[in-house]
């Protein structure tokens, strides 16, 4: 099922393909963008395996440095590491895939139908993970960091 996951993360990306961003790691700051991605517990399940692979959770001092003297409103993701660049990037959650900053260039951005087929593969799989039903979690919530 996490092979399936992965395809499907694929055919997500390719549909942004050739995408380009100054990198600025604001999107992995939460307090700067109002928004968190929510992943189900699929998603977690990937995340968390590529944490393990990775040797755990990041060390406070590997994490990134914030940006602004109030470091605390910017809730920084905890798997955002000291370079500015996310920890499990292979394997980040489909909400870190599709959000790009106004500041990006897209050549191509997927319509509003092509990322709806996108959601849907998601409920499918997410209702196969836990059949007993799924609710999407804020990350940082769901990983307990
Ligand atoms: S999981 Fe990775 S891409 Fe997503 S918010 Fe965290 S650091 Fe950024």
């Amino acid at each position: 099922m996490l092979e399936a996951l992965r395809a499907l993360y694929r055919d997500v990306d390719a549909l942004y393909e050739g995408a380009r961003c100054e990198a600025s790691t604001e999107c992995c700051r939460f307090g700067l963008t109002g928004r968190e991605p929510q992943v189900t517990s699929i998603e977690l399940a990937l995340v968390q395996q590529a944490i393990k692979r990775r040797g755990g959770v990041l060390a406070k001092k590997k994490r990134a440095l914030p940006l602004t003297d109030e470091a605390s409103s910017e809730r920084m993701c905890p798997l955002l590491d000291h370079g500015g660049r996310c920890s499990i990037y292979e394997d980040r959650p489909l909400g870190c895939r599709t959000f790009y900053c106004q500041r990006a260039q897209l050549i191509a951005a997927p319509t509003r139908q092509q990322l709806k087929a996108v959601v849907r593969r998601l409920q499918d799989l997410a209702a196969r993970h836990a059949p007993n039903g799924d609710k999407p979690r804020a990350l940082t919530a769901a990983l307990r960091l």
